[in-house]
């Protein structure tokens, strides 16, 4: 099976702090990791090719820097990595990330499975994954925690909030992964060695490289943008009504009728 595994770098905290003054996060002092879902991911990934074959290749979308993330996943055992780096593709929306990775899974050819985590720990939106399977035409299933693959298909567990979904989807596919879905290997040192080594298998691709047109990635091909970024006030404005329920029942109902909030009249 030919899998590909997306994979994000991130800042190693769900803490972000935004500077007040940009609206951009503040990067300095913080350490890069994978995206943890995407451990999982790539874990998913390596057993499905230990028991089938194939091969799994990972790409990832970033700055120079991000070519640490893919030089751990071929430490943990990817067979190929690329790393989407371009000038072109900064200031990117999740639509225009998503068309980056798009041509760059499509440059790479045939595929069966493509493994993505559900969210990213920094930008949280869950949406690049749905995204990649629409720009490829191809089926999704998003919040897998249980995954197998036979020839041709796989056999995943859905996480719902009130229980699960047994679903079997020929290939190709793209699957968003939990993290329960399984515990990732630790990259070993041979890994680490040859990854970094002079005859490392990563490639750095650019705009050029996957066929897109500048305007149609990074800040110019973004159908979004954010103007504003702030840490919401914690402090509430509370009252606490006190008295018989018909009481406070009457107050509660005249608190809301002066926000202008109806209740079904
Ligand atoms: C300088 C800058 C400017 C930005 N400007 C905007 C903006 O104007 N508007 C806006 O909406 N957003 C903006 N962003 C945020 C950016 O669009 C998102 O970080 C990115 O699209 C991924 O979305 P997400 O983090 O929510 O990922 P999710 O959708 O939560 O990630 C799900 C999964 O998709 C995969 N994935 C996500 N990103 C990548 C990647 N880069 N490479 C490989 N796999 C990936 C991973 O498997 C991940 O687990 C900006 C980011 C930067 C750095």
């Amino acid at each position: 099976m030919n899998i590909v595994v997306l994979v994000k770098q991130v800042p190693n905290t769900t803490d972000v702090k935004i500077d007040p003054k940009t609206g951009n996060l503040i990067r300095e002092g913080v350490a890069s990791i994978i995206n943890p879902e995407d451990r999982h991911g790539l874990e998913a990934g390596l057993q499905i090719r230990e028991k089938l074959g194939g091969t799994v290749t990972v790409i990832s979308m970033g700055p120079p820097q991000a070519m640490e993330t893919v030089c751990e996943c071929l430490a943990m055992g990817a067979d190929r990595g690329i790393l989407l780096s371009d000038r072109a593709f900064a200031g990117a929306d999740t639509w225009a990330t998503s068309t980056a990775l798009g041509m760059a899974v499509r440059k790479l050819g045939e595929f069966d499975l493509i493994l993505a985590g559900r969210q990213a720990i920094d930008g949280d939106t869950a949406q690049i994954g749905p995204q990649v399977a629409e720009f490829l035409r191809i089926a999704q299933l998003t919040y897998v925690r249980r995954l197998d693959a036979q020839e041709g298909k796989v056999i995943a567990e859905r996480a719902l909030e009130d229980g699960c979904e047994h679903i079997e989807a020929p290939t190709p596919v793209l699957v968003t992964v939990l993290g329960a879905l399984n515990k990732p290997r630790h990259p070993t040192v041979e890994g680490i060695l040859a990854a970094t080594s002079e005859r490392s298998p990563v490639e750095v691709w650019n705009a050029a490289d996957i066929g897109v047109k500048v305007q149609d990635v990074g800040l110019a091909g973004s159908l979004t943008h954010v103007v504003r970024t702030f840490t919401p006030k914690g402090a509430r404005d509370t009252r606490r009504l006190e008295g018989s329920a018909t009481v406070i029942a009457a107050e509660l109902l005249e608190a809301l009728r002066q926000k202008e909030i109806r209740l079904g009249e």
